[in-house]
């Protein structure tokens, strides 16, 4: 079978452009590009049928169909060659059932999608896997690009950095200068990457990369380039899977540039295209107070302004000009969307909330965490519904932010469930009070 996918502009001009080749908007229009799939080809095999090869593969030893994204790679990039991908097992993240949490919002099915139990701690394997699979074909069929580089908030550059090492590919990151958490910045140096921290915000990152791609022959990395769209959509794939191909209810995502968000509403679009789901989840998005402009466009009917982001801990969402603005809202307005945003206060304490039942979340999963616990307590989420958040990176990443919430030193948040070590001397007695103080006799 001759699967097919190539660039096609957002706005619907005329024209395809190959995956192979260096192109991040539309020629005629200046949109962003997504990858459209044929779908003809794709239906040629049936949705039972989908299923079944999805789930043979899953998880299993044959290259390179174990990593969760390439085990659909029909469905994600068929033109790249087996032996060009650049994969480290991503996917295939622990979807559990988050009992004691939900039950304490009064929810009986709520379920987190652990995305950041992954390579490089983050959701952003997913698509990076991809992308530099398709760099390293270029690469071998004799195309000159002399290095990949892209603007991160912290996460897409310890990605981008893994993988360029892993496939051979020279990796530049721009990194806001401090402003990412150390393990963050630790990942790329670690990985061999040259990183550049600039006296900027991530917005200002962003318009020099994008000067970069345009005049110096690199490789633009960063979600703008849909490529990597194509590996985060199969988070909505997974997760759908994981419930034995049951779509959940609701959808619960943070975002910041807003690609993810609009992959995850192209995964669920595919799985239906294809027959292999019939209904549709509720997408909401969780945002910062302090970075909310797509918030803020909810508020306003969709009228969309750029604002300038203010410190947040949930620095990975720190964005005020998302570059995938109009992709998101297109999404949101298909799956009966809701944007809700969380100050410091309401995203530390909901983290810290639900880690006290056995979580260690980041803070953008406190961002996610925060919006449910509103959502559910003006009524928007039901007792009954399945509810998913996908939890974007490992909590280990920041743990700065754990330590200052238990320290009671973040800014703008009093911490209501900081736990501190009990310091005692080496004293029997000393230490026989302090449980007596704790647990009952
Ligand atoms: C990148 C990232 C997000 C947001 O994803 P966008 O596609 O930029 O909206 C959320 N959480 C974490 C941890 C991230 O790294």
């Amino acid at each position: 079978m001759q699967y097919h996918a190539a660039f096609r502009c957002i706005a619907g001009c005329p024209g395809e452009h190959s995956l192979l080749t260096p192109v991040y908007h539309c020629p005629s229009c200046g949109n962003l590009l997504e990858v459209a799939h044929d779908i003809d080809v794709l239906s040629k095999r049936g949705p039972g049928s989908w299923m079944r090869l999805f789930d043979e593969r899953y998880k299993r030893t044959i290259w390179p169909y174990g990593s969760a994204v390439w085990g659909k790679k029909e469905w994600v990039c068929p033109a790249v060659d087996d032996d060009n991908i650049v994969s480290m097992d991503e996917g295939g993240t622990n979807l559990f059932w988050a009992e004691r949490f939900g039950a304490e919002l009064g929810l009986d099915e709520l379920w987190v999608k652990q995305c950041g139990n992954s390579h490089t701690g983050s959701f952003k394997d997913l698509g990076m896997t991809v992308l530099v699979s398709v760099v390293r074909q270029m690469i071998r069929s004799g195309r000159n690009i002399r290095a990949v580089a892209c603007a991160s908030t912290g996460d897409t550059s310890a990605s981008l950095a893994a993988y360029a090492a892993a496939g051979g590919v020279p990796a530049i990151v721009i990194l806001p200068r401090g402003k990412v958490s150390t393990a963050q910045l630790m990942q790329p140096l670690a990985n061999g990457a040259t990183v550049l921290a600039l006296d900027t915000d991530f917005d200002g990152c962003m318009a020099i990369v994008r000067r970069l791609a345009t005049e110096e022959g690199i490789y633009l990395a960063n979600s703008m380039n849909s490529l990597r769209l194509e590996g985060q959509k199969t988070v909505s794939i997974e997760i759908v899977q994981q419930f034995d191909w049951e779509v959940p209810d609701v959808v619960i995502i943070p975002g910041g540039n807003l690609g993810n968000v609009s992959a995850l509403g192209a995964g669920f679009d595919m799985m239906a295209r294809l027959g292999l789901t019939t209904r549709q989840p509720r997408i909401v998005v969780a945002q910062a107070a302090a970075a909310n402009p797509l918030y803020l466009a909810y508020q306003n009917d969709w009228r969309f302004e750029p604002i300038a982001a203010r410190a947040t801990q949930a620095s990975a969402i720190q964005i005020g000009n998302p570059v995938s603005i109009e992709k998101a809202i297109r999404t949101l307005r298909r799956y009966d969307g809701i944007v809700e945003q969380a100050s410091e206060s309401e995203l530390a304490n909901a983290a810290a909330l639900a880690d006290r039942t056995g979580m260690f979340n980041c803070p953008h999963t406190g961002v996610a965490l925060a919006v449910l616990i509103k959502l559910r307590s003006n009524g928007s989420i039901t007792p009954n519904q399945r509810v998913v958040v996908i939890s974007t990176a490992n909590g280990l990443k920041f743990t700065e932010f754990k330590h200052r919430y238990h320290e009671r030193a973040l800014a703008e948040v009093s911490a209501d469930h900081a736990n501190l070590p009990v310091e005692l001397p080496r004293d029997y007695d000393a230490v026989r009070r302090a449980v007596d103080t704790v647990v009952e006799a």
